[in-house]
């Protein structure tokens, strides 16, 4: 008991001494090099597993949706037929690919920065989403616009690549109406900044107030003092622009 109480008033004395030496109040969030996972990155429920080496968080996650989908075979408990609209408002067109699981390992740097040069995302995956699906740039092939694979999104507007593999080119429906909300995190790109819905303080964000990598530095609910984050739009680029706006870690599959 003795012992206990010691613990408690050297935290007590610790805890002053840290509040005094941040009583400049700076924008970015503090750095941290522990290996313990911060809170924010547990929101990724679809992950098999979340570890931290206190320079990169590595997610693992299959990239199956844990939501309905016509991509999913018949037999499979998951498979819905197509209902609803698509984006973009056309006739639904499904593509001849089904839902297969990976293993993806998601490594993005625990305490991201701004690069001083800014890299093009690859095809495929370039971040996870809560549920573990991957998300992907706005184009179908090397500088091809999205146009002819938007009418094959799904009703949460994913969907398979010839391997199988389900991501999200654009605002993922199953996070922003069911899991979450349209202003909530909806996961991270590989530069490790994060990706917020659509809506921020009750409205829809324009496009005008997102810089050319689709972000722009606010206080956010899950970092009160501030951070870069992206934004899901419903035009094009829809999740990231000309590029990451840090230095992006690595995906494996
Ligand atoms: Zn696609
Ligand atoms: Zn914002």
């Amino acid at each position: 008991m003795k012992q206990l109480k010691i613990t408690i008033s050297s935290f007590t004395f610790l805890s002053m001494l840290s509040l005094m030496a941040c009583k400049t109040n700076d924008v970015t969030p503090t750095a941290t090099t522990s290996t313990e996972v911060p809170d924010v990155y547990k929101k990724v429920y679809g992950a098999s597993s979340i570890t931290s080496d206190g320079t990169y968080i590595t997610i693992k996650t299959t990239g199956a949706p844990d939501h309905k989908s016509v991509y999913y075979t018949s037999t499979n408990s998951l498979y819905e037929n197509f209902t609803g609209t698509t984006f973009g408002g056309n006739a639904f067109k499904k593509n001849p690919n089904s839902i297969s699981t990976f293993n993806y390992t998601f490594k993005i740097p625990l305490n991201p920065k701004e690069a001083a040069n800014h890299a093009a995302t690859a095809l495929g995956a370039i971040g996870v989403s809560l549920n573990g699906v991957p998300f992907y740039n706005q184009y179908a092939g090397p500088s091809q616009p999205l146009t002819n694979e938007i009418t094959s999104f799904d009703q949460y507007y994913g969907h398979p690549q010839q391997a199988g593999a389900y991501h999200y080119h654009v605002e993922p429906l199953y996070l922003t109406q069911v899991k979450a909300t349209k202003s909530a995190l909806l996961g991270f790109l590989l530069d490790g900044f994060p990706v917020y819905g659509p809506q921020e303080n009750g409205a829809d964000v324009a496009e005008s107030s997102l810089d050319a990598y689709h972000g722009h530095t606010t206080a956010t609910i899950d970092y009160p003092s501030g951070i870069y984050h992206y934004h899901v739009t419903n035009k094009d680029p829809y999740i990231n622009g000309s590029g990451y706006y840090g230095t992006p870690g690595t995906v494996s599959q």
